[in-house]
């Protein structure tokens, strides 16, 4: 186990050095055993008492140099000066096999100087749905921060009632979001963001320096990002500013969620009473987001405020091209498409339309073009068979067989995302004390474009266990 603490080298003002409050006595959940390898851990020792330990924020590792990192960020569009780590805490960063600095967060370790008036904790429920969720993202090669573990604490954590307390193990390339950068624009620390934006040009951005090149960067790997998330029906939940990661990685899964039927209005959040961060909206709310960027980053970017307005505003203004064309790409992919017609878009959002008018499964309808079942996804059959009339004829005029077509959709659309209902099954079961739930879809959902075609973990839900709802669970 290898650290090198970059972010504990910044001016002292940039975070607080804060350790985690031991518990009172940690249960194993899950190890992470490849990506404890990718880390250069050691995935027995993990698992030991001693590793236990650490996990749980009982002991430190050496080498660990632990804080908590602040930030600000617009909450639902209100600005927000002072949010950061209120119930997280970085280890410090590990060296891993392929050279790269991966933060190792705890993430529900206690209280923090930004926790405000929350008590630092994370219950059980959210920790096995992000622990889920983050590494169905990983597996669907969709770029995301990584859970390496999750323990139990032994303690209560006082929200309805009393739920078991847990803690994820978060990592992440860093953990540097809008939010950061407009904590210190706010406070106009110049210092600050220039080495923010070194930090995560270098982390992030290979070759990129400089605040424009930054928000070029994080431009256009925003619109990837959003682009992918379309892909797959996901529905992030709370796209504040303090949730948008500065480089391109979906982080903070609260009440997030695939859907199931498909609709573009979708919402699933119990707090996102007017749907800002429905589906279809998110697409425009990254975009807001990378505007926020380009305000924080304007003083690096011209000391003249109208020439930096007017470079970051044509760097912005790029999104939409960007995004536009992500989104084709992988809207065709769906469709098995290798080439590019006029046509392609409104073939694709005559398809969308029928799905949203006749509630179809998402993710079951774009598989079964693959496999020749998403028929059975439309409670009307002719809607789908004339819309399959003329992705044939499309096809046909790229000279690509049906077959082929179906191979190159099974790469791409997946047979298992972890739905809805099954996550809150794996949640209720867990804090019963039954894991088995959790370690099968956990298991499933490493090679989501593979499954037995007979895998329950394919069906949508029944009625009664449609999960309409969800919860932050902070
Ligand atoms: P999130 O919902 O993860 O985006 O969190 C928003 C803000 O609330 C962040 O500053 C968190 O650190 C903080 N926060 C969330 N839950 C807690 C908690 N249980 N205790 C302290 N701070 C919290
Ligand atoms: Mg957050």
């Amino acid at each position: 186990m290898q650290f090198d603490n970059s972010y504990a080298r910044l001016p002292d003002r940039m975070f607080a050095r804060v350790a985690p409050t031991p518990v009172a006595e940690p249960g194993l959940i899950a190890v992470n055993a490849p990506l404890a390898r990718e880390l250069g851990l050691d995935p027995e020792w993990l698992q030991s008492p001693e590793g236990l330990a650490v996990l749980a924020g009982n002991a430190l590792p050496e080498g660990a140099d632990p804080l908590t990192q602040a930030y600000a960020g617009q909450q639902f569009g209100n600005w927000v000066p002072q949010l950061g780590d209120g119930r997280a805490v970085l280890l410090g960063e590990l060296i891993a096999r392929d050279g790269s600095h991966q933060d190792w967060q705890l993430k529900g370790a206690g209280r923090t100087p930004f926790s405000r008036g929350g008590d630092g904790r994370a219950w059980m429920g959210p920790v096995i749905r992000e622990y889920l969720i983050s590494e169905a993202m990983h597996a669907l090669g969709v770029p995301t921060t990584r859970a390496l573990a999750a323990v139990t604490t032994g303690e209560p954590v006082w929200r309805e009632g009393a739920l078991p307390g847990a803690i994820l193990s978060r990592i992440a390339p860093s953990h540097i979001r809008v939010g950061t950068f407009q904590y210190f624009s706010a406070r106009e620390d110049l210092e600050a963001l220039r080495l923010l934006t070194d930090l995560a040009c270098a982390r992030h951005y290979p070759g990129v320096s400089g605040a424009e090149g930054l928000l070029e960067a994080a431009t256009r790997a925003q619109a990837e990002l959003i682009a992918q998330w379309m892909g797959l029906g996901f529905i992030h939940g709370v796209m504040n500013t303090d949730n948008a990661h500065v480089g391109g990685i979906t982080i903070d899964y609260g009440p997030c969620a695939y859907m199931d039927g498909y609709h573009p209005d979708k919402v699933f959040s119990s707090i996102d009473r007017n749907g800002r961060y429905a589906y279809s909206n998110q697409p425009q709310i990254a975009v807001w987001n990378i505007a926020q960027l380009a305000s924080a980053l304007l003083p690096l970017i011209d000391p003249d405020e109208a020439k930096a307005v007017e470079r970051a505003t044509a760097i912005v203004h790029r999104y939409a091209d960007l995004y536009q064309a992500a989104w084709g790409r992988r809207f065709r992919a769906k469709l098995g498409l290798l080439t590019e017609e006029e046509g392609d878009i409104a073939l694709i959002h005559r398809l969308l339309d029928r799905m949203a008018k006749l509630n179809a499964d998402f993710t079951r309808t774009f598989r079964g073009l693959a496999e020749g079942t998403a028929r059975d996804e439309f409670i009307e059959r002719e809607a789908f068979d004339t819309w399959e009339a003329e992705w044939l004829a499309r096809l046909a005029r790229e000279g690509s067989t049906v077959e082929e077509a179906r191979a190159r959709i099974a790469t791409v659309s997946p047979a298992i995302i972890p739905r809805n209902h099954r996550i809150e099954g794996a949640i209720a079961s867990a804090v019963a004390g039954d894991m088995a739930p959790f370690h099968r879809l956990e298991t499933a959902l490493k090679t989501p474009f593979a499954a037995a075609p007979d895998d329950p973990l394919r069906h949508a839900p029944v009625q009664n266990e449609i999960v309409r709802q969800t919860f932050c669970g902070t």
